[in-house]
């Protein structure tokens, strides 16, 4: 192994998975004085920006601005995009491996964690992350139908994707559709018949997972009173201890803004958004037709876990609530990529400081790098993937002037790009994107929104076929 990354042996990169994290990445090595790189970036989809497009609430457009940025780092003629391109199916490790001194893996968190109770299955019981999908307008779940003629529905956990959900819920039509919001979804929801939205904490108000500008956006809904029970805001002795110390500013402004919030009378708006806390549900229950027709939930007392967490345990006061459908949104999970190994407990690709890392020897994989919610778990906000990013980074750069990265055996950039081609005809490029991009922007202008998105992949293939 040589010394790469000089302007005489440009460093190949790889980076599969065009979200935040991919595109984080892309940025920081172009960032650096010290090295001299080309990257390639692979999607599976043919449009970019993973998360940004995908689980960004439509009603936040000001957090998709992140992508400006992204299109800053794809003009660079060093950057390539291939879209619609599936790492294990149109390429593989060894072909990637072929090709870059280092691969780096960006795939993020695609997948959902389980409460783990019966009835979880049922009908009308979807994973959050699902629905986020789905109004989103990505192209696996546009498919999926979401039963809005209900009149109750609860989402589980209390963090801000439950947020997200809950406040999509309680949207009306109008505050809908100024935004980029999938069409059917847009359609769907303006027919919602749901009255109740439960949003169910298994611990207190001072743990709650959610940030304050989240919450506080939650009070102010136009068509729904958000909820809270004030005697959800007594704390417990352990919390109230804990918020005393003062070193969580956040946690007691939270609690404050709670307060506030609970000591609102309602305003009589058509639906009711209601917050409790220190609740779990611990079975859904069944009509005839397998589908959600209650929910039974069991009272939490916190106690304090070997690790010094406060974590909630059940008591025996137990509550029916009449929901129909139910969303649990109790985290994202990563999932296993071909030739890879993972830890399947967090979920997780093994690393250290973004260097892959063989479990058997707890050794780093030489050019092999891992970045964003596949590497750390599914936490943070987009921006927390920024020195995630410059993270695994530094230890390519450091690698690859130590010549700890593995010599391609194929230098030929346009090498990979006849490989692609051929496995895939359909390959999109970043200018391709582009075209689609405005065409969504143009659709979306004739009605006042920010963008009309393309939902189907047929479609979006046939835009460019035509175009
Ligand atoms: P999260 O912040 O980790 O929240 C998960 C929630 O699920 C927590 O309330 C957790 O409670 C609860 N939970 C976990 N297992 C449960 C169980 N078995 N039963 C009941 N509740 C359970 O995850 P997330 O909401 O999926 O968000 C992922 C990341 O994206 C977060 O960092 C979030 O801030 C970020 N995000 C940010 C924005 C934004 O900035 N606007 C929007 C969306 C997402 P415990 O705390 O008790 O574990």
């Amino acid at each position: 192994m040589s010394v790469s990354g000089t302007s005489e042996r440009p460093l190949c990169v790889a980076i599969v998975g065009s979200g935040p994290a991919g595109f984080y990445t892309a940025e920081h090595l172009f960032r650096r004085d010290d090295l001299t790189v080309r990257v390639d970036m692979f999607e599976r989809l043919p449009m970019p920006f993973g998360l940004v497009r995908y689980g960004v609430a439509p009603d936040h457009q000001k957090i998709k601005k992140a992508t400006k940025a992204f299109d800053r780092v794809a003009s660079r003629p060093e950057f390539r995009f291939f879209g619609n391109v599936e790492y294990g199916r149109h390429v593989t490790l060894d072909d990637l491996r072929r090709h870059y001194h280092a691969v780096c893996f960006a795939t993020g968190a695609q997948t959902d964690r389980s409460m783990g109770i019966p009835g979880e299955e049922l009908d009308r019981s979807h994973p959050a992350t699902e629905f986020v999908a789905w109004y989103n307008g990505h192209p696996d779940y546009r498919d999926h139908t979401f039963d809005l003629s209900v009149e109750c529905a609860a989402v589980v956990g209390v963090g801000n994707v439950a947020v997200d959900v809950a406040r999509v819920l309680c949207r009306t039509p109008e505050e809908l559709e100024k935004t980029d919001i999938a069409d059917y979804a847009l359609e769907t929801l303006r027919a919602s018949r749901i009255k109740e939205v439960y949003m169910l904490g298994r611990r207190g108000p001072a743990q709650a997972a959610f940030t304050n500008a989240e919450v506080k956006e939650l009070g102010e809904l136009e068509g729904a009173d958000l909820i809270v029970r004030r005697s959800d805001l007594e704390l417990d002795t352990l919390s109230e201890s804990e918020l005393a110390k003062g070193d969580d500013r956040a946690a007691q402004k939270k609690v404050e803004i709670l307060r506030a919030l609970a000591a609102r009378a309602p305003q009589g708006r058509a639906r009711q958004l209601k917050l409790r806390f220190l609740v779990s549900p611990v079975e859904l229950t069944a009509d005839s037709d397998g589908r959600v027709a209650g929910m039974r939930l069991v009272r939490n007392v916190l106690y304090r876990a070997e690790d010094g967490a406060l974590r909630p345990k059940p008591s025996d006061e137990h509550e029916n609530l009449p929901v129909k459908l139910v969303f649990r949104s109790v985290g994202y999970r990563g999932v296993a990529l071909p030739q890879l190994p993972f830890e399947e407990r967090r979920g997780v690709i093994p690393s250290d400081q973004g260097r892959v890392v063989d479990p058997e020897n707890g050794r780093p994989v030489p050019g092999l790098y891992v970045t964003g919610w596949i590497k750390r778990g599914p936490s943070g906000i987009i921006g927390t993937n920024k020195p995630d990013a410059g993270e695994t980074v530094a230890s390519m750069a450091g690698d690859a002037a130590e010549g700890l990265v593995p010599e391609p055996a194929v230098v030929d950039a346009d090498a990979i790009e006849r490989l692609v081609r051929e496995r895939q005809p359909d390959v999109v490029g970043f200018d391709d994107w582009q075209r689609l991009d405005a065409f969504e922007m143009e659709r979306g202008a004739a009605s006042g929104r920010p963008r009309v998105k393309l939902t189907s992949l047929a479609e979006a293939l046939a835009q460019l076929r035509g175009s």
